[in-house]
């Protein structure tokens, strides 16, 4: 079993792992240098959180009707683009944005180069692309992708495969608008953020901190300064429109600031450490969110009966809020009691308004660690559960392969570890791995074809 000791949002630091039956994987680091190598998190919190930011623009753009995936990209500068399904975004601009609205604007933006249908052919490759393929050129770290191909051009044939070597140029010439497009994109994004009542103040904020950025981050210099050019004029222009709005001192509802709050405390304590936790912390004196960074803290670097007991407080403060009974779930992982932490993951399970596909898949695992027949054939109920709402969880096929493998069902682990390879985009383990489902598998039945798909699978052709 492995030492799952910390939550979801260290899950992708798993998602390279080999995924190969029996293997488990040390979870030894310290959470931040271990971060520092894990190029996607996967929080159910942040991705509703996200998501709730975008759906309302993207309805009023017209964009993106059957549902947005968020991925967060672990870096620590700022940039966010939308190939089409789905918004990717740094941890850093997530971080940066003291309010919703300054996260809100910046998705209005883009959705406005998407509605002007700027870029769309590199935006249709990117589409077509597996998540891992797009991170893998963007952060140039094509080697972590096996079967990597090398193309000076980057991006461009994302399509295919990985672009290997050259990552910074990569990184320079993705999605770099022209100044009129980002005029378009400026006043489409006013549009939309006036459509829903919302102010264009946190956009303003944010180009307007690209514009001197150069003193204020130091030598960081954010993609998203590069890819989207500032110039005065522009600037000037988008501040008499946003002054213009009926909307413009309104200010985000303060749950969702909240929200917003909360989530860049648990950035802060999972990816940035405790020095800078307590720093934000000291930021916000007294509110739910120092006190749930606190309790996070406490659980990662601290003593787990006091984290416990912090967080039930937070639960009495909110009990029907998910993630407090998903850190429950975590904490209880930590401290050795499975069963227990199978009741907190199934709470938060069921008050997940986002219904995302994490959660399940950490309850599967705390069924794992219960470990009687019983619970295994739970675990594998849940995890197909969490792996149905969310295809892209590689570590859930790793999970859904032991659970499997335990329960002596060798064919389905085969199969489980192959679909885990063929959602990270390595298609040839994929189908070494769906042969030998299918040697142990009667021709014709439902899993057979599966293996079967996988098998015939073509990258340049799309399959759902
Ligand atoms: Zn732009």
């Amino acid at each position: 079993m492995l030492n799952r000791s910390r939550s979801t949002i260290a899950q992708a630091a798993r998602v390279f792992a080999t995924l190969s039956l029996g293997v488990a994987v040390a979870v030894t680091s310290s959470v931040s240098a271990f971060a520092q190598n894990v190029p996607v998190i996967r929080d159910a919190e942040i991705e509703a959180l996200v998501r709730d930011y975008a759906r309302p623009i993207f309805k009023a753009a017209g964009l993106a009707n059957d549902g947005i995936d968020i991925v967060l990209v672990n870096d620590q500068s700022f940039n966010a683009f939308v190939t089409g399904r789905r918004l990717f975004i740094n941890t850093g601009a997530l971080t940066t944005a003291e309010t919703p609205n300054e996260i809100i604007g910046v998705i209005a933006h883009e959705a406005g180069h998407i509605a002007g249908g700027h870029q769309q052919k590199l935006r249709d490759q990117l589409e077509r692309a597996k998540t891992m393929a797009v991170i893998a050129t963007l952060l140039g770290a094509g080697a972590i992708v096996a079967g990597a191909t090398t193309n000076s051009r980057g991006l461009a044939s994302a399509g295919m495969g990985v672009a290997t070597g050259g990552g910074e140029m990569a990184q320079r010439s993705i999605l770099a608008y022209q100044r009129t497009e980002e005029m378009t994109a400026d006043r489409s994004a006013i549009t939309y953020l006036n459509a829903t009542g919302q102010s264009g103040m946190g956009m303003l904020k944010t180009f307007h901190r690209f514009q001197t950025a150069l003193s204020l981050s130091g030598a960081q210099v954010d993609p998203y300064r590069i890819s989207h050019p500032m110039p005065q004029e522009r600037i000037a222009n988008l501040e008499v429109l946003v002054k213009q709005s009926p909307n413009v001192d309104k200010v985000d509802p303060p749950a969702l600031q909240q929200r917003h709050d909360m989530m860049r405390m648990k950035i802060a304590v999972y990816m940035d450490g405790q020095a800078a936790a307590s720093r934000l912390m000291r930021k916000m004196p007294g509110s739910l969110a120092a006190q749930y960074g606190d309790a996070q803290s406490t659980y990662l670097f601290g003593n787990i009966a006091t984290a416990l007991a912090k967080t039930n407080a937070l639960i009495k403060a909110q009990p029907k809020n998910a993630y407090f009974q998903e850190l429950r779930g975590d904490i209880l992982m930590k401290a050795n009691k499975p069963k227990e932490a199978a009741d907190a993951y199934a709470k938060a399970v069921s008050l997940d308004p986002a219904r995302s596909g994490l959660l399940p898949v950490s309850l599967g695992q705390a069924l794992m660690a219960v470990g009687t027949p019983e619970s295994l054939k739970k675990a594998v109920v849940q995890i197909n559960n969490g792996l149905g709402r969310d295809k892209e969880n590689s570590a859930g096929y790793r999970y859904l392969a032991q659970a499997y493998g335990e329960l002596g069902d060798i064919p389905g682990a085969e199969l489980a570890t192959a679909e885990g390879h063929f959602y990270s985009g390595n298609y040839k383990d994929a189908k070494i791995f769906a042969m030998r489902a299918q040697q142990q598998m009667k021709r014709g039945e439902p899993r057979w074809l599966r293996a079967q798909d996988i098998i015939n699978y073509a990258p340049s052709t799309k399959i759902k």
